[in-house]
């Protein structure tokens, strides 16, 4: 008989493979790259303590503040679509537990970066404390503010990712894309969105249509107006 002892390394080891190995049979999880990272960060230390336990459940998990962090197929259908490389400089908008930002950061380090904003300083703080437990902080800067207008301070960017929905691409992050970079971004409503793979090439915009998600929204400036938030 094989004894599981809950809550040991080992245990969330086996169950990220599992998770993994299904992402990579539905043929969501492709490169190397990025099935190597989603094996290498445990999930579990960016969920809050209670969920430890549900860390490598194929679903999102309430982190506070009406926030989430995303399901895992989300974050590598995401990851996938941004095709990120080592020394990338990427700007993430919705820094949440600070696990997305661990995954691309497994993939850009040691020369890369991960710039990722939050609005929400007490997420913003769970998601250092995250990254540095987990061994990221060298390679992720988070930063407390509204996301919507990018972050001028360490433009341009090779990749930028938006994990809250928006109503359309905010502007600044147009501009604080570097020529031939991509931005993968839920576009919609509040309440569904088409996720949008959008690349900069001789200055104009091609987009692509991903799969249909379901995001919390963006608000800020360039995000959904607070006020309007009501059905009809
Ligand atoms: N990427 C996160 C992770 O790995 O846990 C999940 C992101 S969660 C689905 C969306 C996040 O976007 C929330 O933490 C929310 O507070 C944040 N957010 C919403 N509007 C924002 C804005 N204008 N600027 C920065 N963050 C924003």
């Amino acid at each position: 008989m094989m004894i599981e002892f809950v809550g040991s390394d080992e245990v969330f080891r086996a169950r990220r493979e599992k998770l993994v190995k299904s992402l990579v049979e539905e043929g969501i999880l492709k490169s190397e790259e990025v099935i190597r990272a989603m094996l290498s960060v445990p999930r579990e230390e960016f969920v809050p303590p209670r969920y430890r336990e549900l860390a490598y459940l194929d679903t999102p998990l309430s982190i506070g503040y009406g926030q989430t962090i995303s399901a895992p197929h989300m974050v590598a259908i995401m990851t996938e679509a941004l095709k990120v490389s080592r020394g990338n400089k990427v700007l993430e908008i919705g820094t949440g537990s600070g696990y997305q930002a661990a995954i691309i950061a497994e993939i850009v380090k040691p020369e890369g970066h991960v710039w990722t904003i939050e609005i929400v300083p007490e997420l913003a703080k769970f998601a250092e404390e995250n990254l540095r437990r987990t061994g990221y902080s060298d390679y992720v800067s988070v930063i407390i503010g509204d996301g919507s207008r990018g972050y001028e301070e360490a433009a341009p960017y090779d990749r930028i990712i938006v994990t809250a929905a928006a109503p359309e691409v905010p502007k600044p992050l147009i501009s604080q894309l570097r020529e031939g970079g991509r931005i993968v971004i839920p576009i919609g409503d509040m309440y569904v969105q088409i996720l949008k793979i959008i690349e900069k090439r001789g200055g104009t915009l091609h987009v692509e249509d991903s799969v249909p998600c379901v995001f919390v929204p963006l608000v800020g400036e360039y995000g959904f107006k607070k006020d309007l938030w009501h059905d009809g």
